[in-house]
């Protein structure tokens, strides 16, 4: 059986081709020197990071392993209350995800289970438990959200091997060594190594299925997500109430319309539409569902060159390959990627230099999650950040770099952007997130002229923004409460 559909021009590898093989030596480290039991039970594949079966690297693995050693295979995908900023936004939507890959897991040969903690005090041993009747522990690569350490600590404690296998992107992450300095000198290793990384793969269901008294020998209280009350589910967790959830469905059919609808209306122009932020359809907004790997980027990709000539899809493949592929060399080789240490030497004597000129206004970290500033662009945006859990990439820009200038240190500023960034973004916590707040502060850039608070970072103002950008269908968009009921009287005071 096909997990997924591929170019009827290309042969796809079989599991255990030559391409296969090559790919899974770049792609999977041992988190551990533990050796494979060979007496367990099965193959247990963690599902953290990769919330999808399709052009997923660590189930290629594991399914491989079960049929080399004979084994079954387990697809075990848990949620706790307690990563970071956990909150009814973020569980509902990998709640949705995960009831949609349980739909879909029997038809395709695989047994998935979900199981939800749902207070700090629950069980937290689940892992642990399933690893002890393991032969081996396969899981995702992923460098934030706290996932490498989790992944880190179960490797620490438990008797078996444990694999993190990278489905990060295109190009396997292995690929590139040392940390990239910028977008042009990942851009071209990327383009060299693209065609070749895009070979189709055919995948198949492990060849023993899991026995059904198997699954219920193992003492874990999994949730039937395929017919729980969510909503219900969520209200019990002990998590942050504050971040409710929000209208962005978690899932592939989700990730699958909006790609559907970008490639069909958004693409041709996404150049010039994406620098409009009163243009809602300028860009996918796919983010948060890549960020959970709920939608593979070889799908994407596909659907953008079938949908796009080169040309038309040159600029969009750029953020999508050449940024995000970035962020995830920076995540995984700078382990100072949430520091000020991340950032190139002439960002730090700048920084030197500039401490302690006066700044433009110094605001709290409350006043700014409260989008309580002087300037409207950036209460916009923060304000569409909170309600929907996105934002658009110009604000983004501008938000970002405004914090510079109204926090009292450079540390305070990258601090409260990633607080803010990743408590409300559907998409925070990913290495896009660090990347582009570290962006902010002259990563991946080079020197500006010098300026006040600036230094030498490339500076971007909101006042201008006025004229550079259509912030006019924005701004209406995202006012405020009182600004809206002024409009509905005539702007009268
Ligand atoms: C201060 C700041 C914070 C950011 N925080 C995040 C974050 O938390 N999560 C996140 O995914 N992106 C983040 N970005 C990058 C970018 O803003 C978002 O990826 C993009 O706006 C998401 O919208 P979209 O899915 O419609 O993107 P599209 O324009 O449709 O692009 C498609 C995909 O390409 C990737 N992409 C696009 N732009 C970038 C970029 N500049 N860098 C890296 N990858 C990119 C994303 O995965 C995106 O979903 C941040 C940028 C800045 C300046």
């Amino acid at each position: 059986m096909r997990l997924r559909l591929v170019a009827r021009h290309m042969t796809p590898h079989p599991l255990g081709s030559p391409f296969v093989r090559e790919q899974l030596a770049l792609r999977a480290t041992p988190l551990n020197e533990k050796r494979l039991q060979p007496d367990g039970e099965y193959i247990l594949y963690w599902m953290q990071a990769t919330q999808r079966f399709e052009d997923n690297w660590a189930l290629r693995y594991a399914t491989l392993e079960a049929d080399r050693i004979g084994k079954p295979l387990l697809i075990h995908h848990g949620l706790d209350p307690h990563y970071a900023h956990a909150s009814p936004r973020i569980h509902t939507f990998i709640m949705q995800g995960a009831r949609e890959l349980a739909a879909r897991a029997a038809t395709l040969g695989l047994t998935y289970r979900f199981a939800l903690r749902r207070r700090i005090a629950d069980d937290g041993r689940v892992v642990d438990r399933l690893a002890s009747r393991a032969c081996v522990v396969v899981t995702d690569l992923f460098p934030t959200a706290g996932i490498a350490e989790r992944s880190a600590r179960v490797a620490a404690r438990v008797n078996c091997r444990v694999v993190a296998v990278d489905s990060l992107g295109v190009v396997a992450a292995g690929s590139f060594h040392k940390e990239e300095y910028a977008a042009r000198t990942i851009r071209p290793k990327i383009a060299a190594l693209l065609d070749y990384s895009l070979q189709p793969v055919e995948d198949r269901p492990p060849s023993r299925a899991l026995p059904s008294s198997l699954l219920d020998s193992l003492d874990v209280a999994w949730l039937d997500i395929g017919s729980c009350d969510i909503r219900a589910e969520v209200a019990q967790c002990e998590i942050d109430r504050t971040v409710a959830e929000v209208e962005t469905r978690g899932g592939l059919a989700t990730a699958r319309a909006r790609l559907a609808a970008f490639a069909a209306s958004g693409l041709h122009d996404y150049a010039a539409r994406r620098r409009n932020p009163s243009d809602e359809g300028g860009s996918s907004h796919l983010s948060a569902h890549l960020h959970v790997g709920m939608i593979s980027p070889y799908e994407i990709v596909a659907a953008v060159r079938a949908a796009a000539s080169a040309e038309q899809s040159q600029a969009f493949l750029g953020e999508m390959l050449t940024w995000r592929e970035l962020s995830f060399n920076f995540c995984l080789r700078n382990q100072h990627y949430a520091s000020l240490a991340a950032l190139p030497d002439w960002v730090g004597r700048s920084m030197d230099a500039h401490a302690k000129d006066p700044r433009e206004a110094i605001y709290t970290l409350e006043e700014l999650e409260t989008a309580s500033t002087h300037d409207e662009i950036w209460n916009a945006g923060q304000r569409e950040l909170v309600q929907t859990g996105q934002m658009h990439n110009v604000v983004r820009m501008l938000w970002g770099k405004a914090v510079i200038t109204w926090a009292p240190t450079y540390a305070d500023a990258l601090a409260w952007l990633i607080h803010l960034n990743n408590k409300y973004g559907l998409d925070g916590r990913d290495a896009n997130s660090f990347a582009g707040i570290q962006w902010c502060f002259g990563k991946f850039d080079r020197p500006f002229p010098t300026r006040p608070v600036w230094g030498t970072i490339r500076p971007m103002s909101l006042q201008r923004a006025h004229q550079k950008y259509d912030m006019k269908g924005y701004l209406r968009r995202w006012a405020s409460t009182s600004e809206k009921q002024l409009e509905a009287f005539g702007g009268a005071t």
